[in-house]
C-alpha cells in the first residue's frame, strides 16, 4: 500500500516510472479515496452532517461526495435519533445501496438510542441492532470535524479490505435485543 501511496513521490524519482503493486490495492485505494455518501439524517444531527458539506467544513475535498440516491452511493451516513416506525425504511434505503458498502453512524442516538431511549419505547437502541455500522461517531451531537475524522478511519479500513470475496474487515456482529436473534430485529 505504501507504493500506492507514494505515487508521486515514485514517479518523480530519478527512474522511477515503474510502479509494482497489484490490482487488490488499487482498487481498495480507489475505493477509499472515493466514497460517496448517502446522508440518512433522521434528527438534529443532520444538522451537523449538512454543516460538514459546506464550504467552511468541505467534504468533498476527501472525496466524499453527498448523493439523494441510496443506489448511486458507498456509504450511509446515519444521523440522529431512529424510531421503530422509521426503521424499515432506513432498511430499505440500505437495501438499495449497491455493494461493497458501509455505514457510519453518527450521534449518540444513531450510537445507542442516546438520550431518549431510557424514556420512550420507540426509539431504536442504536442503528447496530438492524445494520452492520462500520464506523461509530459519538457526540451529542458530534462535530462535523469529527465526522471527517470518521470517514478517514472508515478509508483506512476500506483500504485494508480485499477484492477477494470474503476479505472484508471484519465488522461488528448484530446486537440482538433481548429475546431476539439479531436476524429478528426488524
Ligand atoms: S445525538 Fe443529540 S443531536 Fe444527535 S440526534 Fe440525538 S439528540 Fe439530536
Amino acid at each position: 500500500m505504501a507504493i500506492v501511496d507514494n505515487i508521486g513521490t515514485a514517479l518523480s524519482g530519478s527512474g522511477g516510472s515503474v510502479i509494482l503493486t497489484s490490482v487488490d490495492k488499487l482498487v481498495d485505494w480507489s475505493r477509499g479515496q472515493s466514497l460517496w455518501a448517502f446522508p440518512m439524517g433522521t434528527a438534529c444531527c443532520a444538522m451537523e452532517l449538512i454543516a460538514a458539506s459546506f464550504n467552511k467544513f468541505d467534504f468533498d475535498r476527501l472525496g466524499t461526495f453527498p448523493r439523494p440516491d441510496p443506489r448511486h452511493t458507498d456509504v450511509m451516513i446515519l444521523a440522529g435519533t431512529i424510531t421503530e416506525k422509521m426503521k424499515p425504511a432506513v432498511k430499505l434505503l440500505y437495501d438499495q445501496m449497491p455493494e461493497p458498502k458501509w455505514v457510519v453512524a453518527m450521534g449518540n442516538c444513531t450510537v445507542s438510542g442516546g438520550i431518549f431511549y431510557y424514556d420512550t419505547y420507540s426509539v431504536v437502541r442504536g442503528a447496530d441492532t438492524f445494520l452492520p455500522i462500520d464506523v461509530y461517531i459519538a457526540g451529542c451531537p458530534p462535530r462535523p470535524e469529527s465526522l471527517q475524522d470518521g470517514i478517514i478511519q472508515l478509508r483506512e479500513l476500506v483500504r485494508e479490505e480485499s477484492i477477494a470475496p470474503g476479505k472484508r474487515h471484519e465488522r461488528k456482529t448484530l446486537l440482538p435485543r433481548k429475546g431476539e436473534g439479531a436476524g429478528d430485529a426488524l
